[in-house]
């Protein structure tokens, strides 16, 4: 069950499939495309960069393209928060599609809850390695095996923490294709 209002944060490595199980509940008319903000849409908002192909660079990646690339997430970060605060002043539902493999990544958004007095809800991709470094070779943009990989080590550190970290609910999530959700009618 959806919170009238509030944050619901996606928690995944890449390739999770965290903008996939959005979309799927857009399609089916269970979630609305303007109720999703996402990381990757907010970095190409801010700066025109589609997409850094960290895979075939990573070796060669200068200092300023990576400061760069930080620079581009920060603004992008800021902006994405701006929206939520403004839908949580307007009682609205956000989804936040990004990996928040990091504690801080995740407390921003429960403490912007809170300070808004909304809920925040957690759902967690919880996807083996071997499936992850498989689609990523399937994908049009590769994240790359050393990032995957590091990505799920993160991952599988901070699995356990996210249960107690404050959220109204969290839904560990294997197989997506059985996510259903259910919305609040009214502010209780
Ligand atoms: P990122 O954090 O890098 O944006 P993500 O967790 O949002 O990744 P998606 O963009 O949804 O992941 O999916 C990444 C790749 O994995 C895509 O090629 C997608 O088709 C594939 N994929 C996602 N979910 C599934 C699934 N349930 N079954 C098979 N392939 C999937």
């Amino acid at each position: 069950m959806l919170p009238y209002a509030g944050i619901i944060l996606l928690i995944g490595p890449s390739n999770s499939g965290k903008s996939t199980l959005l979309k799927q509940l857009v399609d089916t008319g269970q979630v609305l495309s303007s109720e999703i903000i996402s990381s990757d849409e907010y970095r190409v908002r801010v700066s025109d960069v589609e997409f850094i192909d960290w895979s075939h660079r990573w070796k060669d990646v200068s200092e300023s393209l990576y400061d760069e690339y930080q620079r581009i997430s920060a603004e992008a970060f800021s902006l994405m928060e701006a929206t939520i605060e403004a839908r949580c002043r307007l009682n609205k539902i956000t989804f936040v599609d990004a990996t928040h493999l990091y504690p801080d990544d995740r407390k921003r958004y429960i403490e912007l809850a809170k300070k808004h007095h909304v809920a925040v809800m957690s759902l967690v991709l919880d996807v083996d390695e071997e499936v992850l470094l498989s689609r990523d070779k399937n994908r049009i943009n590769p994240r790359g095996k050393k990032r995957i990989k590091q990505q799920y080590q993160v991952f599988k550190r901070e699995k356990r923490f996210i249960k107690k970290e404050g959220y109204s609910a969290t839904y560990f999530i294997t197989d997506t294709d059985e996510v259903e959700v259910t919305r609040a009618n009214s502010n209780p």
